[in-house]
């Protein structure tokens, strides 16, 4: 039985694979999904542990793996390129493999519920639900409910929820139906930074209807903007440089899941066939549309990838080019992580509480870039 007192990753595949249906994926005090297990359910099966990323300290390795190759991505479509978060390149890949009849799974954002929930796409005009970096925890169960053992999948998710994913399909003796592709992952923030943040924006018996965690409407790189919508209305947009509170907090790794600080998925270990990303690093530092990395690592990938080049621009790159801005090391969890997770269940003023936590970031986006080069140039 896995042990549910600690802070796991929180993938759901443990409550996939439960055949007593004892195990639930609920929302835990910190404000995380966490497994829930109902020992009166419960038969000690250990399917639960079997699959589970966080019990096991490696990652699964894929059977067709190969020497890591990469390349930079953009798609062709330039209408496209602008909605998308980076280069588009997992746009592009659920295109693909829904004309070679695979279901996707992918990423949206639920406006009923405020969270970010993985769901099926069958069809090449619900494609567009998933698009976009959500930057939060995915609710992974509804979609799971979905599964059918004899069907093809392209799944999208977090390094660990694919870990997870790899050790089910394995196990059930159907990973040649399942394509997987992950990204390099920054973590995850706590539900109670975003639902604070969106209740400050949003006036009451009102209801976001879009966000864009990544709007491009000011550039790509660090011009980065969070823009909330009512129907054919802006709620708000601002840009992590004007020290947007969420994208700040999230980026300066103050309220991540526990299990981020101390990922083992970080750089090239990863579980899936592609891992995709921003192309960060100076070589592209002067794009403003966006260009997608992507790390091809088995065979089937690799195969893959060259059924990209009608749709995309596509380029090998050198790894540690593409890895240069990527966090290739673990995070150090801030001292206080614990009390900014505290303050934020309480009725503190969301300005306040980014004032007094994360002030070195207010004050870094607040100097001037003129003054910033000069300090960079002779300090
Ligand atoms: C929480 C999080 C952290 C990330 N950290 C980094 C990072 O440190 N460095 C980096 O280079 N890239 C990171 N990314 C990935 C990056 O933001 C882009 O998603 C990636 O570059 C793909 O871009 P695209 O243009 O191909 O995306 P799109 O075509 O816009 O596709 C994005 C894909 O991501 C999936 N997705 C969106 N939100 C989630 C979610 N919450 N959980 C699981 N899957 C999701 C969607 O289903 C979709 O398939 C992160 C993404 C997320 C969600």
């Amino acid at each position: 039985m896995i042990n549910t007192n600690i802070s796991c990753y929180g993938c759901g595949v443990c409550s996939l694979v439960c055949k007593s249906f004892a195990i639930t994926i609920q929302m835990s005090g910190d404000g995380f999904w966490q497994p829930k297990i109902d020992l009166t359910r419960c038969t000690n099966c250990g399917q639960c542990e079997n699959v589970c990323s966080y019990t096991h300290p490696d990652i699964i390795q894929p059977k067709d793996k190969i020497e890591s190759q990469a390349y930079s991505i953009v798609t062709k479509d330039r209408k496209l390129l602008s909605e998308v978060s980076s280069g588009g390149a997992g746009y592009e890949l659920g295109k693909l493999f829904l004309k070679n009849n695979y279901k996707v799974f992918g990423v949206e954002y639920d406006n009923n519920k405020n969270i970010a929930s993985h769901i099926v796409i069958k069809s090449e005009n619900e494609l567009k639900k998933i698009i976009g970096s959500k930057y939060l925890q995915s609710y992974t169960v509804d979609a799971f409910k979905q599964v059918d053992i004899k069907e093809k999948y392209i799944f999208f998710g977090c390094p660990c929820q694919i870990d997870s994913l790899r050790r089910f399909t394995r196990n059930k003796n159907i990973e040649r139906n399942w394509f997987f592709v992950d990204f390099f992952c920054h973590g995850v923030p706590s539900y109670h930074l975003w639902e604070k943040y969106s209740r400050h924006y949003v006036k009451k018996n009102t209801r976001i209807m879009g966000v864009k965690f990544r709007d491009k409407c000011n550039g790509w790189h660090k011009s980065m903007t969070m823009t909330m919508t009512m129907t054919n209305s802006i709620i708000y947009s601002r840009t992590l440089r004007k020290n947007d509170y969420f994208l700040n907090m999230f980026f300066g790794n103050y309220v991540l899941n526990e299990s981020c600080y101390n990922c083992k998925f970080h750089g090239l270990n990863s579980a899936a066939d592609i891992r995709i990303g921003d192309f960060w690093g100076r070589k592209y530092k002067n794009n403003k549309t966006g260009v997608s990395g992507a790390i091809v690592l088995t065979q089937a990938g690799c195969d893959t990838i060259k059924k990209l080049y009608q749709s995309c621009i596509i380029h090998e790159e050198d790894i540690n080019t593409l890895l240069e801005g990527q966090i290739v090391n673990e995070i150090k969890p801030p001292k206080n992580r614990r009390f900014i997770l505290e303050k934020l269940k309480t009725n503190m003023f969301l300005p306040l509480l980014y004032f007094i936590f994360a002030y070195k970031r207010w004050l870094k986006n607040s100097i001037p870039i003129g003054i910033k080069k000069i300090i960079r140039k002779y300090f």
